[in-house]
């Protein structure tokens, strides 16, 4: 068997299922989005921070927590061979920036406040808006205890959507309070359940002694009247707790963010405390969460570390460029400023010469380069120059070889312009192919 032929034998391999090639020019709309994400968190002063994708099992069951959806059903866990250790891949990356933190001491000299984009693991039903591996967005403000972070935090989100061009996204707010208060309201939430015990599904039955409060995020649709009528952990705040609330109240509506109390709102992880929030959409189908989080000044001393006061959100990418598109605004695909003919293959050590100085230049180039060995024809060449999208075509043909020189011939409205340019002067006529920005 040569090179050229295909093994019969060779089964044709695919992704896993859930998990997606995210292709051109496809990944030019999320180049687009990660520059705003980048532009943005820079002018909102959070600093970058990756993690590994690999973590010990422990870290999510004790920080994600035991009666999560994500710990329960949803982890890809995994024994290491070599050693025997338990390791997970990341469903999520709040822990694993904890664990970080408390590892290298980030919070000694003061809060920090962190961003990170990257891929998350779920062993979900793959659905629109719900992958097996997916993209996360988030941002975590360590140390900071005032209500001022958590209002900082929701702005971001609110200026990055509207960065992206998104409208008809609502803020939904609520407070969990601090433990003591929890454990009040958890008394009421039980004895309410209880009462009505033949209504509560599987998943709430076992979670009714363990962590009643997940009940109140079941997305169970036969449940949802009796979660409607359970007692309200809001009436359960004191002071303190109510204060803090209101703050964040008062510092979003001073910021013009439109915001709505949903006293039903819990999030589905263990660690929150204080503020919890999310940016809901109507346009996605049932997958509408596009970003949720709020405060975890428990996570810390959870996971050993001394207590430091957090809170932070995570933004799911898929649905929020799903989103865009749907709303219309798609960043044009990216096309080359110039393409290269090259008709003859003596010219090729000079074109690619001349290119390299136009792409110092700031020019972007793509040379043609046939399929089969040999030259192709022009017209199949300029055939390609259209389809790349590029304004200009520049021809190093052997007349200009021959004069040290180039065409460059307007591919775009009209496309009769054609000009012979100087190899020798490129960097001075360069900027005359530079359309776009
Ligand atoms: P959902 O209620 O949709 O299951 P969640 O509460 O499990 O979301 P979080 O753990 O808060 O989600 O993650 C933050 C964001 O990440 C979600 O709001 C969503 O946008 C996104 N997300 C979560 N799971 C997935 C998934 N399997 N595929 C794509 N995006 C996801
Ligand atoms: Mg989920």
């Amino acid at each position: 068997m040569t090179e050229k032929e295909t093994d019969p034998k060779a089964e044709k391999l695919t992704a896993v299922k859930g998990m997606n090639d995210i292709l051109p020019p496809d990944s030019a709309r999320w180049e687009w989005l990660e520059d705003k994400v980048r532009t943005l968190m820079g002018r909102y002063a959070y600093r970058n921070i990756r993690t590994p994708i690999v973590e010990p099992t422990a870290l999510f069951v004790r920080g994600t927590g035991e009666t999560t959806d994500i710990v329960e059903k949803e982890m890809y866990s995994f024994e290491d061979k070599l050693n025997g250790e338990a390791l997970t891949l990341r469903p999520e990356n709040t822990p694993g920036v904890v664990r970080a933190a408390i590892q290298h001491n980030l919070t000694y000299d003061g809060g920090k406040r962190l961003y990170y984009m990257g891929p998350m693991f779920r062993h979900e039903r793959p659905q629109r808006g719900r992958y097996r591996q997916f993209y996360q967005l988030g941002a975590e403000a360590l140390g900071f205890a005032g209500p001022e972070v958590d209002a900082e935090l929701m702005l971001l989100v609110h200026e990055l959507f509207g960065a992206f061009g998104l409208r008809n996204v609502r803020v939904e707010l609520n407070s969990l309070g601090v433990a003591a208060e929890r454990r009040a309201h958890r008394g009421a939430l039980i004895a309410y359940f209880e009462q009505q015990r033949e209504l509560l599904d599987a998943d709430s039955q076992r979670r009714l002694h363990m962590n009643p409060l997940r009940i109140l995020d079941t997305k169970n649709p036969a449940m949802q009247s009796l979660v409607q009528g359970a007692p309200q952990l809001l009436d359960y705040l004191g002071d303190e707790s109510l204060q803090h609330f209101d703050t964040v109240k008062t510092l979003l509506s001073a910021c013009g963010v439109q915001w709505r109390v949903n006293p039903r709102l819990v999030r589905g992880l263990d660690y929150y405390s204080h503020t919890v929030f999310e940016f809901v959409t109507d346009e996605l189908g049932a997958q509408g969460t596009l970003c949720g989080g709020g405060r975890y000044d428990g996570l810390f001393a959870l996971l050993g570390g001394k207590p430091t006061p957090a809170v932070g959100w995570g933004m799911g990418l898929e649905r929020v460029l799903e989103l865009i598109q749907q709303q219309g605004d798609i960043p044009a695909a990216p096309a080359p400023d110039a393409y290269a003919v090259i008709p003859d293959a003596a010219a090729l050590p000079r074109a690619m010469q001349a290119m390299q100085a136009l792409r110092s230049a700031g020019v972007s180039v793509q040379m043609h380069a046939s399929l089969s060995a040999g030259a192709d024809s022009m017209k199949s060449q300029f055939k390609k120059a259209d389809a790349s999208g590029a304004a200009y075509a520049l021809i190093f043909g052997g007349d200009e070889l021959a004069e040290n020189a180039v065409t460059v011939k307007a591919l775009r409205e009209g496309g009769a312009a054609q000009r012979r340019q100087s190899l020798g002067d490129v960097a001075l006529w360069a900027s005359t192919l530079q359309s776009r920005t």
